[in-house]
């Protein structure tokens, strides 16, 4: 008989009723150490004082009212996106899939308005994630992901990742923009290096074309800056934000240029729920926490220090772990064992990660895991990987 929630998750036996910083509660009251956040969404750890704070008091006030009125903490959050970075405008939802969504609508319309209609094609790459809709499965393209929904949404092309010459080629008079996560999260933490970002920027810049950028995983502090192509000193055309931008909320954006978004006029795209007054009190309560040079600072040095002794703890447990991958608190262990074995011990030791192709386990802490609690990480992680290589 099916079960009463839909399985399309193989869920880990753990049921966690509260949670505190990087602490999780399990139902039976094991402390566990919180090194997934949700899949890089608690980005300020759990109960956060400061995003309880702000929801609540949007909590009392107002909850809904829908985008046919005007709502103060989606222009406040708006104006500081925009002032924060290469954008010049911000569409909210609710989840990265729906931001990917807008994305490959903004990127079509603009080249139809723009007087080019046969520009449709989006380029996309290989291990790359980009939600579960028909849109996300098909900018992916994967087999795990598309077999057996087709008609798949046509216009699609996937590269390798890193084939440079394969993506020359495929660059055509139909494309109409590159799709990329500047680091893969599902694909198994795969950073793209800065200058292949830098020329992705130039291909496009030479053709006429957008560069979209996923950053929802990879987004809002995780690699240590605001957004992960600030590394590489170049701006998008269109970005897909969600994840950390709501710390736990739903809540996602596409930010963009004037240039890109133009064609995007009254009646072309909505959403009901999307930016309303809960979602955008807490994204700017996230923003007062992550947009500011000391965290970001902060969080470099102690995703820094995260990354050496990690590098110390595969050098210990050559026989379990491969190497470290990953930027600032975007880390990938990858592994000589299956992933989910390795995960299995760690969830043993109360210790919680998140598992990516690749044969890679992924770790995202909360942003501002306190030294401390790193140290108890690694202390358990050390045990896993001892628990494992003893038999
Ligand atoms: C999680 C993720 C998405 C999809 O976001 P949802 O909020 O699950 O819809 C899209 N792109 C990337 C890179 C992601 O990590």
């Amino acid at each position: 008989m099916i079960p009463s929630i839909l399985p399309t998750y193989n869920r880990a036996p753990l049921t966690f009723v509260e949670g505190e910083g990087s602490w999780l509660i399990e139902a039976d009251g094991r402390r566990f150490l919180d090194l997934g956040a949700g899949i890089a969404v608690n980005a300020l750890g759990h109960a956060h004082p400061a995003l309880v704070a702000a929801l609540t008091a949007q909590a009392q006030k107002l909850w809904h009212t829908s985008n046919l009125y005007n709502i103060p903490a989606q222009q406040e959050l708006a104006d500081r996106l925009v002032e924060a970075t290469f954008a010049d405008t911000v569409f909210f939802t609710n989840s990265g899939t729906e931001a990917c969504e807008l994305a490959v609508k903004m990127a079509r319309r603009h080249f139809h308005d723009a007087g080019q209609p046969e520009r449709t094609d989006i380029i996309a790459f290989e291990g790359s994630f980009h939600g579960r809709s028909a849109a996300g499965i098909a900018a992916a393209g994967s087999e795990k992901m598309t077999k057996g929904f087709g008609p798949l949404l046509p216009g699609f092309t996937h590269l390798p990742w890193g084939d440079h010459d394969a993506l020359y080629a495929a660059i055509t008079c139909r494309t109409a923009a590159i799709l990329i996560e500047p680091v893969q999260g599902e694909g198994g933490i795969r950073p793209l290096p800065d200058v292949c970002l830098k020329g992705l920027r130039d291909l496009c810049d030479e053709h006429g074309i957008l560069l979209i950028l996923d950053e929802v995983q990879c987004g809002m502090g995780r690699t240590g800056r605001l957004f992960a192509h600030e590394w590489a000193g170049i701006d998008p055309d269109i970005m897909m934000v969600a994840k950390g931008i709501g710390g736990g909320f739903p809540l996602g954006a596409v930010l963009a240029t004037e240039h890109a978004a133009s064609a995007m006029i009254a009646g072309t795209h909505g959403s009901t729920y999307g930016g309303n007054p809960l979602a955008c009190a807490v994204g700017c309560a996230v923003m007062d926490q992550i947009a500011n040079e000391d965290f970001l600072q902060d969080v470099r040095a102690r995703a820094g220090y995260m990354r050496q002794r990690l590098e110390a703890l595969v050098a210990t447990h050559p026989d379990v772990f491969q190497a470290v991958r990953g930027s600032g608190f975007m880390l990938g262990l990858k592994c000589n064992l299956p992933n989910t074995d390795v995960l299995n011990a760690c969830y043993a030791q109360s210790l919680c990660a998140v598992p990516a192709a690749d044969n890679v386990l992924r770790l995202l802490p909360p942003l501002n895991i306190s030294e401390a609690d790193m140290a108890a990480a690694l202390t358990r992680l050390d045990k896993a990987a001892a628990a494992l290589s003893s038999c």
